[in-house]
């Protein structure tokens, strides 16, 4: 069956007309998703700066404990070699006890001077870990509260999301193809979504440019379906909006 062009346009603006009402929903949910998403990468992130760090903690702990056993090895090696000193028979062998003597003694403050550097980074490392921790919690707690946000506006406003967009599905069915894709590019580059607009004060409702007087004249008459000179948009008068709104 043939449609009228009035009938056309009544068809595209009823589209358009669901489809603000779905962009109205979305808008109340607004950024709250994307806010959910990035703080759930905020946590991973910390998550896992927090784990580096506590490696890292541990590290330094075992190079602690290993440099604590180099220094008792030491002692005890220094030890031996002096019991070593009172038995000596001659000038050489005691020259490389003393040598000897002598090198553990340096093994013993270059591992002082380590354990020294290490309780230092562990003190700035647990400092670190410390506000990360907090900074996690922070993030977590944000999380949550978000979270919770988003479910109360998902669960207010997923059905009438749902009912509208089959609402939609069915109203495509009443508009040729050819209408559908030019409808459907329109509104995908419009930053407002409007595909469809009303002469409103002699000007487009999409872009606000004027509408010279002959060209309001021709659309009113619904012979033709005319775009906005300046935006492309399909304009209809302001009947139709009255129309809708006592449907
Ligand atoms: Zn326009």
């Amino acid at each position: 069956m043939e449609q009228t062009v009035e009938q056309k346009l009544q068809a595209l603006f009823d589209l358009q007309s669901i489809h603000t009402q779905i962009d109205k929903i979305r808008q109340i949910r607004g950024e709250l998703p994307v806010e959910v998403a990035d703080l759930e990468d905020d946590v991973v992130r910390l998550e896992t700066r927090i784990q580096k760090i506590k490696t890292a903690l541990d590290d330094l702990e075992d190079a602690i404990v290993t440099r604590k056993n180099t220094m008792k090895d030491a002692a005890a090696a220094i030890k031996k070699y002096e019991a070593q000193l009172n038995e000596v028979k001659n000038n050489r062998e005691y020259e490389a006890i003393s040598k000897e003597i002598e090198i553990a003694g340096l093994d013993i403050q270059v591992s002082e001077k380590k354990i020294k550097e290490f309780t230092y980074e562990i003190t700035v490392k647990t400092e670190e870990y410390e506000k990360e921790l907090a900074d996690l919690d922070g993030r977590k707690k944000d999380l949550e509260g978000k979270k919770a946000e988003l479910d109360v506006i998902t669960a207010e406003t997923q059905k009438d999301e749902e009912d509208l967009t089959k609402k939609a599905t069915k109203a495509e069915t009443q508009i040729e193809e050819r209408l559908l894709f030019a409808y459907n590019r329109l509104r995908g580059n419009a930053k407002n979504g409007l595909a469809v607009v009303t002469i409103q004060r002699d000007s487009c409702s999409g872009c606000f440019n004027q509408i010279p007087p002959q060209r309001q004249s021709d659309i009113r008459q619904r012979k033709k379906i005319i775009v906005c000179e300046h935006c492309g948009r399909i304009l209809v008068d302001e009947e139709f909006a009255g129309i809708q709104q006592t449907a």
